[in-house]
């Protein structure tokens, strides 16, 4: 079968032709329709990624998949088209028992320490697949950017105020689940053009520029002279974590989404003074997986993909690090 290997670091990934995957106990083999490619593929494909992923080249990646099975499984039927939920857990510590295997400490990812979706097949363990109805193409994204928008924004709903900070599929998906919700929502970005397409989805914005002193927390509140109940970190960074909890309302919320290593440097009386939280979104539990589906079939959201054929996928990744993508990039083998 043709797959994208990805073989070294810093090198564009390899399309050529590997053999069938193997299929181990309790995994199906899926045909793949479509794969998301997450902002984590490229940091890997570049050898930015300073996490601790034990990570053995070479590799398949993409973990944003959406396939149909090729044979009957024992849930599901040949010709079922199912969505993948890629933390494959031990299943027996507490957080698989209580389906949050992104939380186990031998967790798997699906396109990181196993092959995945960039290939015209993968094998994948059933009991992590739900079944989705629709155009896979706009579905794929829901498999990890979807997932972690809708755990970004549990429990926010009407009459909260939320600053959003970056412009990335995942803050697109937050945004739009808040604004279905009832909640009063700003976000704030960098590049016009996404935040051109968030206004044409009624999202209201706020641009940074470079002369903003690279600080997203100063400069939306010197736009909209106000605090928030929840501030959104999709992006990670020292020019979005700097000065964000001073941008929360009394008992608000910080929730850090995005993984590009920046430093919280908070006065502890800010914290303790004003009754602030702090929270770490790592995607989300299966029963997010089930919640972000039930939103989307419900219509609450687009998740604005962008496709490629599965031979173009390195002009795709050239399209995410220039930032020209609005969405999703994904593949279609
Ligand atoms: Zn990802
Ligand atoms: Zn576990």
């Amino acid at each position: 079968m043709r797959a994208a290997v990805f073989k070294e670091e810093g090198k564009p990934l390899s399309l050529e032709e590997v053999p069938f995957p193997q299929r181990n106990d309790g995994e199906v083999i899926l045909k793949v329709r479509a794969a998301g490619i997450c902002h984590g593929d490229v940091h890997l494909v570049l050898g930015e990624w300073n996490g601790d992923l034990s990570i053995k080249l070479p590799v398949i990646l993409g973990h944003e998949i959406v396939g149909e099975l090729v044979e009957d499984g024992k849930r599901f039927k040949r010709g079922d088209q199912v969505i993948l939920y890629s933390n494959i857990g031990c299943g027996t510590c507490k957080y698989c028992r209580a389906e949050k295997p992104q939380y186990c400490e031998n967790v798997k990812v699906v396109g990181v320490q196993m092959n995945g979706g960039f290939a015209e097949y993968v094998s994948v363990p059933e009991s992590y697949l739900f079944k989705v109805e629709g155009d896979p193409i706009k579905l794929a994204p829901l498999a990890d950017a979807g997932i972690t928008a809708f755990n970004a924004t549990n429990g926010i709903g009407m009459g909260d105020s939320v600053a959003l900070l970056g412009t990335g599929a995942v803050a697109f998906i937050a945004a739009q689940i808040l604004k279905s919700r009832g909640a009063e929502i700003l976000m704030g970005g960098r590049n016009p053009a996404k935040l051109a397409k968030a206004e044409e989805l009624g999202i209201p914005t706020v641009l940074m520029k470079r002369k903003d002193n690279m600080n997203m927390s100063q400069t939306l509140f010197s736009y909209s002279q106000r605090k928030f109940d929840y501030v959104l970190d999709f992006v990670g960074a020292e020019s979005t974590l700097q000065d964000s909890m001073w941008l929360l309302s009394r008992e608000g919320e910080l929730r850090i989404v995005g993984e590009f290593g920046g430093f919280l440097n908070v006065p502890e009386q800010l914290i303790v003074l004003r009754g602030l939280r702090v929270r770490g979104i790592l995607y989300g539990s299966m029963n997010d997986m089930k919640g972000v589906i039930k939103a989307y079939e419900q219509g609450s959201f687009k998740t604005l993909p962008v496709p490629y054929k599965l031979d173009e996928i390195n002009e795709a990744i050239n399209d995410i690090i220039e930032d020209k993508i609005i969405g999703r990039a994904v593949v279609i083998p």
